[in-house]
């Protein structure tokens, strides 16, 4: 449908002036056809959630202040609350409501200096990105088109090295950085934005192909409408670095079986070889090698761990910390040998760690050798843990020291299926060599909805509801741990 046969919506707000500096059309489809965005995934409503958390956290620097609310209010009443506040010179507004040309925006915290009033603009972020001053030189923009004396801006975010101890200390949270300068030079920018955006919006849908803007700075919604004329092996699904997809798909090369073979790196070769070819690959000796490294007993081993939110949820944690909160383990004493399982699945109310560890290095077998795939997440969480309880730091760097990488035969290449199209995450590889075993019509089926299953599941009073999700939380990471048996297994039958 044409804008004009389009009730014309020129408005903005503070996200769409941000959607439309990213890219004219994202702008212009939600205004206009908000129904093509792609669905929210789960991790996308945590973030949101999280989001409003850190939100909150954040109005305790400044106590006592009065929310203007979106819930209850309308557009009017919200714009009047706000103005009576000010001309009451209240000392802090959450939530402050402007409109000034058309732009209606919404603040995280207004504060009454002794010099003016100051922005802050909260993010759960632990840096100040590019895109935050253009979000805080709109609100600066907005601000003083509405006559008010802005004295400074600031950016409120998340301080990485925080550790919480108790209740949550937002003086230690947060990083207050002071963004004026930055700000006010990019007033004349802003200004004209607006008027470019504006005049967009009452014309018509640009004409915008994708490319870089796609997924910089955010991953944008509309993806799956904007790419559906993107065919399956095309130039994007090469895997590793080197290749620029979007030079050869705005010179018209869009299939992988086009691309100059030149300007492929050696495992792009053996990609598209394998694609073209339906060929696999094998290092003979490499994985020998890699074979020769491991011993018995093998204890085959995952972790799942909890979303990284920006406010830790147990002491002694840090932002963006993962947390542990399950563990799979099958343990094999010899070659071909009976396979005994050990697990362990956080249960609600407290912090499953010292728990974990505990049974972790009960369940291990002393001197064996430790299989993960993709082992620096696991050292990672175990480094985290060893921080946590110092008292285990010995048996720990035990683990770690025993830690091989099952994903390394895979990763260099030395097996290359080519129905792993060119990846070398458990996800495909385990499709290509075991293909009897897969997590097809699983209720949890990759490492994000475990995550988001548990963090449910310790919300969950219904007792029939929290047995069906540690079930399947259960059967997720115990098949995590199999298919390495699987692999491993494959490996062995196939290379000695
Ligand atoms: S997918 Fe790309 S081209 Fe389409 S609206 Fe989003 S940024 Fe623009």
């Amino acid at each position: 449908m044409s804008v004009q046969n389009k009730k014309v919506k020129k408005g903005l707000s503070k996200s769409l002036f941000i959607k439309g500096l990213q890219c004219h059309k994202c702008l212009y489809l939600n205004k206009y056809s908000p129904e093509l965005k792609d669905e929210i995934t789960p991790q996308k409503l945590a973030m949101f959630a999280s989001g409003t958390e850190v939100g909150l956290l954040a109005q305790q620097l400044f106590p006592g202040g009065i929310e203007v609310s979106y819930e209850g209010l309308s557009y009017a009443e919200q714009l009047g609350k706000t103005k009576y506040l000010i001309k009451k010179e209240t000392k802090n507004i959450y939530e402050a409501t402007f409109s000034h040309e058309g732009i209606f925006i919404k603040m995280d915290i207004l504060h009454k200096g002794n010099d003016g009033w100051e922005i802050y603009e909260v993010k759960s972020s632990t840096e100040v990105k590019d895109v935050y001053y253009d979000d805080v030189a709109l609100q600066y923009y907005v601000l003083s088109g509405c006559g008010l004396n802005i004295s400074k801006a600031f950016l409120v975010h998340i301080n990485n090295e925080y550790v919480r101890q108790g209740d949550i200390d937002v003086d230690q949270l947060f990083f207050i950085e002071d963004l004026t300068g930055e700000v006010i030079e990019k007033q004349n920018f802003v200004a004209s934005e607006v008027l470019k955006m504006k005049e967009m919006l009452g014309t018509g849908e640009p004409v915008i192909d994708i490319g870089e803007h796609c997924s910089d700075p955010y991953d944008c919604e509309f993806i799956g409408h904007c790419w559906k004329h993107i065919p399956e092996n095309s130039v994007f699904d090469f895997r590793g670095r080197g290749l620029n997809k979007f030079d050869l798909y705005r010179s018209g090369i869009v299939l992988m079986k086009d691309v100059p073979v030149d300007l492929l790196s050696p495992d792009q070769l053996m990609q598209l070889d394998g694609y073209l070819k339906k060929k696999n690959f094998f290092n003979e000796d490499a994985v020998r090698e890699f074979l020769e490294e491991l011993w018995y007993p093998i204890s085959f081993f995952d972790f799942e761990t909890s979303y990284m939110v920006p406010v830790p949820i147990f002491d002694g944690v840090r932002p963006y910390q993962q947390v542990p909160f399950q563990y799979s383990l099958h343990v094999q004493q010899k070659e071909n040998g009976e396979l005994k399982h050990f697990e362990y699945l956080a249960r609600a109310g407290k912090d499953p760690r010292r728990e974990l560890i505990e049974k972790l290095l009960n369940d291990l077998p002393k001197k064996s050798c430790v299989l993960a795939y993709n082992m620096s997440f696991e050292i990672g969480i175990l480094n985290d843990l060893k921080s946590g309880f110092p008292e285990y730091e010995e048996k720990i760097d035990n683990i770690i020291a025993n830690m091989r990488d099952l994903m390394i035969p895979f990763r260099s290449k030395a097996i290359y299926y080519w129905q792993m199209e060119g990846s070398y995450s458990l996800k495909k590889v385990l499709p290509a060599l075991v293909p009897e075993l897969n997590y097809e019509g699983m209720e949890v089926s990759d490492g994000a909805m475990a995550s988001d299953s548990w963090l449910k599941m310790i919300t969950m009073e219904d007792t029939q509801e929290i047995e069906k999700a540690r079930k399947a939380l259960l059967e997720y990471c115990g098949l995590d741990t199999l298919a390495m048996v699987k692999i491993l297994k494959k490996i062995k039958e196939y290379f000695i």
